[in-house]
This record gives structure tokens, sequence and C-alpha cells, in this order.
């Protein structure tokens, strides 16, 4: 456990080599709120969860000073559940989703950031916005008053070499730069979350401007 904010220094030394500004997301899922806690001491401000039940369980432990990050599929009704707790979704990835979330933040009289995940991995069912389908979508979810579009998030392949990965990020970057100069009306594309423990240097070096780390922190359970 002592180990956690050794990782967290060795992680932003090697991506300190890489690129200036890259955000170390540290993925607290399966871990305790006392082990999740740790990560503060090393600097880091914002922890990415998975899944509702386990946040919630988790959420009266956690340093309060933390912002939340949810990055797992989030079911419809579950929405209600995370208003309060999270700081920002970054699993947006169908309109469905963004109209609930809409629905539920003006109530709420809130706005709740989001990113927009986008569907880079064929062969998963896992869920995103197809690439063709990525401006139509942002612009439709942008009329949402409670919501506000800060960036795209990605999930990709699983390779052995995470070289094979790289122009799937070459490509995330294209696609988030094409986004983020299209400039509509009140959506600011500031953030890229792509890259985990095995391929986080290669999605830095191809301009995350975040990295989602698990395991590599805190072990793999
Ligand atoms: C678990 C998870 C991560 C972190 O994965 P590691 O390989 O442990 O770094 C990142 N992003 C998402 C969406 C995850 O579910």
């Amino acid at each position: 456990m002592a180990g956690v904010i050794d990782n967290i220094i060795a992680c932003r030394r090697a991506l300190d080599e890489v690129s200036d500004s890259v955000e170390i997301l540290a993925v607290t899922k399966n871990h305790e709120a006392s082990v999740a806690n740790l990560a503060y001491e090393a600097g880091i401000m914002r922890i990415g969860e998975n899944r509702v039940q386990e946040l919630m369980q988790k959420l009266p432990m956690l340093n309060p000073l933390y912002s939340i990050d949810l990055i797992g599929q989030l079911q419809t009704n579950k929405v209600k559940y995370i208003l309060n707790a999270v700081s920002r979704v970054q699993s947006l990835d169908r309109m469905s989703l963004a109209l609930e979330i809409d629905k539920r933040c003006k109530q709420a009289g809130i706005v709740m950031p989001c990113l927009v995940e986008v569907r880079m991995d064929k062969a998963e069912a896992r869920a995103g916005v197809e690439p063709d389908e990525l401006a139509d979508f942002i612009k439709e979810a942008s009329r949402l008053r409670g919501i506000s579009i800060e960036g795209l998030m990605a999930v990709m392949p699983i390779a052995d070499d995470p070289e094979d990965v790289r122009p799937l990020f070459r490509r995330m970057r294209q696609i988030f730069e094409r986004e983020r100069d299209r400039a509509i009306d009140g959506v600011k594309i500031e953030c890229l979350s792509m890259g985990m423990s095995h391929d986080y240097l290669v999605a830095a070096q191809e301009g995350a401007t975040q990295v989602r780390l698990g395991s590599v922190i805190f072990g793999s359970r």
C-alpha cells in the first residue's frame, strides 16, 4: 500500500518525459476508500469510479477534496443517484442518457460536465458514439442546458503491444481536434481522456490530456 505514492510519482515522471500537461485520473475501482485516499498525498485531485453502487458505498469514506469522474457505463435509472456524488460523467455514450442527465440536472439546478465517449474498439460491445456521428451528437447535446460537453473519452482495445494501438490514439486525437475547432456556441472541448495502465505513455505521446490509471497505481485486483 505504501507503494501507491511511489507508483504515482513514477507515472508522473514517465509522463513528464513525454508531455508537459497530462493529468492523471487515478482509477480507484475495486479498491477501498482508504487506499484510494492515499493518492491524494501524491497530488492526485481527481479519481475515477466505474460502478455507481460501488461509488455510493465508498463515497462517505472518500476524501471530500477529490473530484470524482464516473468512467463506467451509466444506466439511465441510476442517474439520479450520482448527481451530487460526481463532478463529471466521462461515459456519455447515447442521447437517451444525455436527456436523462439534462432533465435531472435542470430539476436540481445544476449543470453536469460530461465527456462524450467515442467508440474506438470495434470488437467490443462497449458503448460509445461512432466517430462519424460525433459531430451531430455534440451539436444536439450542446443544446441541453443541464449538461456541458467538455471533451472526449475513449477506451481502446487491449493489445499485448501498446504500439499496436498507437494509430487509434492518433486517430482519436484528430477527432478531438476536429471537434475542438468546430466552435459550437457554449461548447469548450478541452479534455481528451485516453490511455490506461498498459498504454498510457503511448496515449500521452499521441496527445491525451488525461490518462486513466488503475492497476499501475493500485495494483490489480
Ligand atoms: C478500469 C478502467 C481504467 C483503468 O484501467 P487500468 O488498466 O487498471 O489502468 C480506465 N478506464 C476505464 C473506463 C476503466 O474501466
